[in-house]
């Protein structure tokens, strides 16, 4: 063991990463540790992390938070998967829609019966077999339904869109309840022991010395800690992922559908992306400053809003990547200040939930061990180089040719992790789960199906089965769908009944 045992904990920045970590770690650690946060309400936070996937609701059960609440205290909305628009071909339109499509009860996947009658003409499209999709498509929204084993209804994965700023502030409340000191102040220096470089204090603009044991860097892109004092080094993937820009405006909603998915419309040199909340709906227009000036995507943006603009749009800039070690010395960081991928799916709250879950296995309570500040590194590396494929996989996977930032990302070179997916989907639709990756199977299918990426041939052991009972299956798994669908309630009316914010 190279250093003393770890006694208390400080978390810089309070954005969503800080408050997510010190909620997580003084649920978890119950108070053994004292966490304090500091954060300048100076500065602020990005704040605009509004869509979420699944895995957040693991998130939410780890704090046993009533998603009731939680849901009315950050205006939020369901989310069942996200609709993508003009990525293949300009006109394209099809859902990536969370959970399972079919069932997965045969020899080879369902998936790959469904190509077979696909191919020939004989089954419908993805969307009628998935459940969640289904419901998108007719803006309906229940949670699963456990008590239904055997019905779609129990399959139903759901995650939300909420307002960030809300959820920095309800996740406050709750770190605060249970002992975790915020310390309001703007971090001017980092100071490093001479001994073994690990960062012993931070000093605020009124004097104040933080010390601690443990650095959690939560302060966003500015990455103080982490980069500013250790100058740990960054990959930097702008070659695969090349958007380098944001700008993000909320709207009014007044006679806009509260839809249960996420939009991402592909533009000319980017995308842009509506996500309905309660009081409002975000959108934000990504792309890439090399084709595009922040004038004409700011008109981009404004032209295409469902209501009246609520705000200037606002700008901001970044570098797809990652930090080369996301733990350095003892400086953990979280969310923004270990990288950022692409919006595009959602993923960046889920890496910060990896982010703490991970610390928590590796927590270096009797001191910092090189091996565990390895393995961490180690996991995280293959987390976000796991997004970074399937995002990447969205540019890739295109037909367009309409502008130079479309021909740059259809020719682009590709991780050759990623090129070996897309050659086993083009043989025989084969599509697989690496580990414990994020994405699943049909996660990969639905993009690279939307996307156009159409196989050779199917799995021949599909032929094994009469030709006349896959077609009776795959009906019935339709049909069952569509009458599951049939009887939910409307996404609108599930919210007025049990989460919305005005019954507070
Ligand atoms: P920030 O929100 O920037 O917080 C940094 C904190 O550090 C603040 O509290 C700040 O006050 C503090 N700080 C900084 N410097 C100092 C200092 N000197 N002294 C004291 N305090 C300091 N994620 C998703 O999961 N879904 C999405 O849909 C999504 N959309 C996004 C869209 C865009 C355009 C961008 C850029 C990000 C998006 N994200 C999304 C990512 C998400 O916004 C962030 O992952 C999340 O908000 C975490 O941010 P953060 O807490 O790391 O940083």
């Amino acid at each position: 063991m190279e250093t003393p045992k770890v006694n208390s904990i400080v978390i810089v920045g309070g954005g969503t990463a800080g408050w997510m970590a010190a909620a997580a770690l003084a649920k978890v650690l119950k108070g053994k540790y004292p966490i304090r946060l500091v954060e300048s309400d100076e500065i602020g936070i990005v704040g605009v992390g509004e869509a979420t996937i699944p895995m957040i609701t693991l998130f939410n059960r780890i704090l046993d938070l009533d998603e009731d609440e939680f849901m009315k205290s950050t205006q939020a909305s369901f989310k069942l998967g996200i609709e993508f628009v003009n990525w293949g071909r300009l006109g394209d339109r099809y859902i990536h829609g969370f959970g399972v499509i079919g069932q997965d009860n045969w020899t080879v996947d369902f998936h790959q019966y469904w190509l077979k009658q696909y191919q020939a003409g004989k089954a419908k499209d993805l969307s009628h077999y998935s459940i969640n999709t289904a419901a998108c498509l007719e803006n309906k929204f229940i949670r699963a339904q456990a008590n239904m084993p055997n019905s779609p209804l129990s399959q139903i994965a759901h995650a939300f869109h909420f307002d960030a700023s809300l959820y920095a502030k309800f996740l406050r409340g709750f770190s605060e309840q249970r002992g975790v000191e915020r310390i309001e102040g703007k971090v001017v220096e980092v100071r490093t022991r001479d001994s073994d470089g690990h960062v012993e204090s931070v000093v605020l603009q009124s004097g104040q010395i933080v010390e601690g044991d443990l650095f959690i860097d939560c302060s966003g892109f500015r990455a103080l800690l982490i980069e500013g004092a250790l100058k740990t080094g960054y990959e930097d993937w702008s070659h695969w992922l090349p958007c380098d820009r944001a700008l993000a405006v909320p709207c009014a909603s007044v006679g806009s559908e509260i839809t249960p998915y996420t939009r991402a419309t592909a533009r000319q040199a980017g995308w842009q992306w509506r996500i309905p909340l309660q009081h409002r709906v975000g959108n934000g227009h990504v792309y890439c400053s090399k084709y595009i000036s922040d004038d004409e995507a700011a008109a981009v943006l404004l032209s295409n809003l469902d209501g009246e603009p609520l705000a200037s749009p606002r700008p901001i800039k970044f570098l797809t990547g990652k930090r080369k070690q996301s733990w350095n010395k003892n400086v953990v960081s979280i969310g923004l200040a270990s990288g950022f991928l692409e919006p595009l799916e959602s993923t960046s709250i889920h890496l910060i939930q990896m982010g703490i879950a991970h610390l928590l296995t590796f927590f270096p309570a009797a001191g910092f061990a090189e091996a565990d500040r390895a393995e961490y590194n180690r996991v995280m590396s293959q987390e976000f180089e796991w997004v970074r494929d399937f995002i990447i996989l969205h540019y890739k996977a295109t037909e367009r040719t309409d502008s130079p930032f479309w021909n740059y990302c259809r020719t682009m070179e590709v991780p050759e992790s990623l090129a070996l997916r897309i050659r086993l989907f083009g043989s025989h639709g084969r599509v697989y789960r690496e580990g414990n990756e994020l994405f699943t199977k049909v996660s990969w299918l639905q993009v690279m199906h939307g996307q156009r990426i159409r196989p050779q041939a199917y799995h021949p052991l599909t032929d094994l089965l009469p030709e006349d009972e896959i077609q009776t299956y795959l009906e019935e798994v339709e049909q069952v769908i569509a009458a599951c669908v049939e009887v939910m309630p409307s996404h609108a009316a599930f919210i007025a009944e049990h989460c919305a914010a005005g019954l507070r």
